[in-house]
């Protein structure tokens, strides 16, 4: 980290001690996950510079689905799930925060339930998570370790349920809507937040960049490597990785 990167990370410390009890919530993407290996979708060398038939972005909608579930699950096995990946630094502290009464919420651009793994209980998944999934004629839920052993027992490679449904994992698929709850939840957190710490996110992608416009309090904070379209409007800018700003917060 830069000497930059240490001050910025300084003052995050000290508004995190002085913030009120549940002031907190804390608002992430993929960065908060790639100390964990786990690839960023959209940065370069992520997943989506990588060669396949199709365009990333339509391996993972809806009607691509849909239309060649094959496909669409070799992809989803090979690159979207990462297998035994743990929570790092920044999904410990944050734990840890809620824990102590500072952060009243986690809310999550990634699918990848590495927050709940790390102890956080109000998380708000934006995208779904990959640890649930359903079958789409019976609606019975599966873990991931059902689905990777159906995949197994499958002859095409696509998970079915005894009932022959495909078992759907419950992330949002682009041409999808969001889960209402989930978005009002979020909004709700970060309307009522003291200290918003946005971070690991390009904000490039919606409703992340419309998220923030519900905040009204003292202090946001944005911690990424890259800059984003709302570094005009944040108190604190801190260019650098996740984990090691938040493993230096006091
Ligand atoms: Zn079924």
């Amino acid at each position: 980290m830069d000497e930059k990167a240490l001050d910025g990370t300084r003052k995050l410390s000290e508004w995190v001690r002085a913030c009120p009890s549940g002031g907190m919530v804390f608002f992430g993407g993929a960065g908060v996950s790639t100390e964990s290996g786990i690839p960023d979708f959209r940065s370069a060398g992520g997943l989506y510079s990588l060669k396949y038939p199709y365009p990333p972005e339509r391996m993972v909608s809806r009607s691509f689905f849909d239309a060649r579930p094959g496909e669409f699950f070799d992809f989803y096995f090979d690159r979207m799930i990462a297998q035994g990946a743990k929570p790092n630094a920044a999904h410990l502290k944050l734990a840890e925060l809620e824990r102590r009464g500072t952060l009243s919420a986690v809310v999550t651009q990634n699918i990848d339930g590495l927050h709940a793994a790390a102890g956080s209980r109000t998380v708000f998944e934006l995208h779904g998570s990959v640890l649930r999934n359903t079958c789409m004629a019976c609606g019975r839920p599966f873990s991931l370790e059902d689905m990777l052993e159906l995949r197994r027992a499958s002859r095409d490679g696509v998970p079915r349920c005894a009932c022959g449904g495909i078992a759907k994992p419950d992330v949002v698929l682009y041409e999808e809507p969001l889960d209402g709850e989930v978005l009002e939840g979020a909004i709700d957190a970060i309307a009522r937040a003291d200290l918003l710490v946005v971070a690991g996110t390009s904000l490039a992608v919606n409703p992340a960049a419309g998220l923030l416009r519900y905040f009204r309090g003292s202090h946001l904070a944005i911690v990424n490597l890259s800059p984003t379209p709302a570094d005009s409007s944040a108190d604190l800018l801190v260019q650098a990785k996740v984990g090691e700003v938040f493993s230096a917060l006091a």
